[in-house]
C-alpha cells in the first residue's frame, strides 16, 4: 500500500530549492517518488497524510551521541560515573534518552562510545521492536591510551593492542570505529602515528569508518589523526589556515558540538516535564540570560572542575568558536554537528547556526545530508530521494522562514512506521 505525505512544502535535504504543494509517496517503508502533487498525482487507493501548513523533511541524522548519558544529572566529569553503573539501570536511561531523540526528529544516530557492549543490545532491542528509539549505528568501547582521555575501564596501548581491541569491537557487532587522542603537550599526543594508524587500517580493512576525538588547540592529535586518515574528527574545528588546509586536502569532515559546552549542572531538573519545544526554549534562554545578564562567578565552575563557567564558555563560543566555524564552512570543509549527548536539543543546535550566520538551507543539510555522509549511510538515508528508506518528519510552519520551527515536530516516520503517537517520558 502507498502511503502519500503531502504539505505546503518539501525541505528534501539535497540542497534544491524546497517543493511547493509537494508529496512523498512511500511503499514499504522506502521512498518512490517525492515531487509537487500537481505533477506526481496521488495513486489509487494511497492513504493520504496531508501535514497542511507543515515543513516536510528529511528525518535528522545525528552523529555523536551517547545513549546512556545525561549530562546534567552528574556534570561534565560525572559521565564516566554514569557508566559504571549496573547495564540495567545504564539501559533504562538510554530507552527514555531514546525517546527525546525521536520526538526531536532524529531517526539515524551514531553513539560514540559506550560500555558492556550496551550500545549493542540496545541496537538490537529497538530493532527488535522492545523500545522505540532512533536507527543505531555503535561504536562499542572507544579506542583510548593510558594517560589519555580515560574510560570506565579499558586502555589500549601498542600497535597490536589496538588492533586487537579494533578486531574485538568488530567482532561484538561495531559498525564504526571511535578512537580518542588528546595533546598531552604542545608537541605530543596521547597515542603515536603508528598507533592510530594501526586503528585506521583495522577499521578500514572491515570497510567500516573511524572517527576520532582530537583537540585543534594545539593540534598535534589533530594532525596525527588527519594525517593518519581518519574519516572524521569530533569536536575539534580548525583554528588556523594550515588546520583548514589539511581538513580540505584528506577531505575528511568535523563534527561540531556545540550545546554540549552550554550544558549546566541543573539542566535536568529545568528540562523536567517539558516537551521538545518547551526544552529548546529553556536553552535559549539559559544562553540569553548568560549573555545578556552575566552572573556571579558561580559554582559551575567548581561542579565541572575545569575552572571555566558557564559564562566564559558561552562568551567563547560567541567570540572565537562560532567564527571558526563560520569560517570553516565558508572554505568549503565538510561539517555536520552532533548531541553529545544533549538529548532532545537537536533544534536548539539547528536554530543557533542559523543565528550565528549560516542559512536555514545549510543549517538543515548539517543535520540530514551531510550528516548521513559522516556517517557513512548516505545511499540510504539524509534526504528524501526515490529508493532511500522513509525517514520523514515534519515541523509545524514554515522552517525557511523560521528556524525555530524545527523545535515543532509533528510527524515521524522511521523506514515507513509512524513513530509521532510516542511520548518523551
Ligand atoms: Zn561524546
Amino acid at each position: 500500500m502507498t502511503v502519500a505525505i503531502k504539505s505546503r512544502q518539501i525541505i528534501d535535504g539535497t540542497g534544491a530549492s524546497p517543493i511547493r504543494d509537494g508529496v512523498v509517496l512511500v511503499e514499504n517503508g522506502r521512498i518512490v517518488d517525492v515531487g509537487r502533487e500537481a505533477d506526481l498525482g496521488i495513486p489509487d487507493g494511497a492513504e493520504v497524510v496531508d501535514l497542511g501548513d507543515d515543513t516536510i523533511l528529511p528525518g535528522l541524522v545525528d552523529p555523536h551521541t551517547h545513549m546512556t548519558i545525561n549530562p546534567g544529572k552528574r556534570g561534565l566529569l560525572g559521565q564516566l560515573e554514569g557508566l559504571r553503573e549496573l547495564d540495567a539501570q545504564q539501559g533504562a536511561r538510554a530507552a527514555s534518552n531514546l525517546r527525546l531523540d525521536l520526538k526531536s526528529g532524529i531517526t539515524t544516530q551514531r553513539v560514540i562510545a559506550e560500555v558492556n557492549w550496551n550500545d549493542i543490545g540496545l541496537r538490537n532491542a529497538i530493532e527488535d521492536g522492545w523500545v522505540p528509539g532512533p536507527r543505531m549505528l555503535c561504536a562499542t568501547r572507544g579506542i583510548t591510551s593510558s594517560h589519555g582521555h580515560g574510560a570506565p575501564s579499558w586502555m589500549f596501548d601498542g600497535v597490536e593492542n589496538i588492533r586487537k581491541a579494533v578486531r574485538d569491537n568488530l567482532q561484538m557487532g561495531a559498525d564504526f570505529i571511535k578512537i580518542l587522542v588528546l595533546d598531552r603537550t604542545p608537541t605530543m599526543a596521547s597515542y603515536s602515528f603508528e598507533e592510530i594508524q594501526v586503528a585506521v587500517e583495522e577499521a578500514h580493512r572491515a570497510g567500516r569508518l573511524i572517527t576520532a576525538h582530537a583537540g585543534a588547540n594545539p593540534g598535534t592529535s589533530l594532525r596525527l589523526c588527519l594525517e593518519a586518515g581518519v574519516d572524521s574528527v569530533e569536536h575539534a574545528i580548525p583554528v588556523s589556515d594550515e588546520q583548514i588546509d589539511l581538513y580540505l586536502e584528506t577531505d575528511t569532515a568535523f563534527v561540531r558540538t556545540f550545546t554540549i559546552g552550554f550544558q549546566t549542572a541543573t539542566d535536568w531538573d529545568w528540562f523536567a516535564g517539558k516537551d521538545i519545544e518547551g526544552r529548546v526554549n529553556v536553552m535559549r534562554q539559559i544562553v540569553k540570560d548568560t549573555v545578556e545578564n552575566p552572573p556571579e562567578p558561580n559554582d559551575f565552575a567548581d561542579y565541572y572542575k575545569l575552572g571555566v563557567t558557564l559564562q566564559e564558555r558561552v562568551k567563547n563560543t560567541y567570540d572565537v568558536v562560532v567564527p571558526m566555524f563560520n569560517k570553516a564552512v565558508e572554505k568549503g570543509v565538510r561539517w555536520t554537528v552532533g548531541m553529545d549527548s544533549m538529548h532532545g536539543l537537536i533544534g536548539y543546535e539547528i536554530g543557533s547556526l542559523v543565528e550565528w550566520g549560516l542559512s536555514p538551507m545549510e543549517a538543515i543539510m548539517g543535520s540530514t545530508k551531510q550528516a548521513a555522509e559522516v556517517c557513512g549511510v548516505d545511499d540510504d538515508c539524509g534526504t528524501l530521494e526515490k529508493g532511500k528508506r522513509a525517514d520523514i518528519i515534519s515541523v509545524d510552519g514554515d522552517l525557511m522562514e523560521d528556524i525555530w520551527a524545527i523545535a515543532r515536530v509533528n510527524f515521524i516516520m522511521k523506514e515507513g512506521e509512524r513513530l509521532d503517537h510516542i511520548s518523551v517520558f
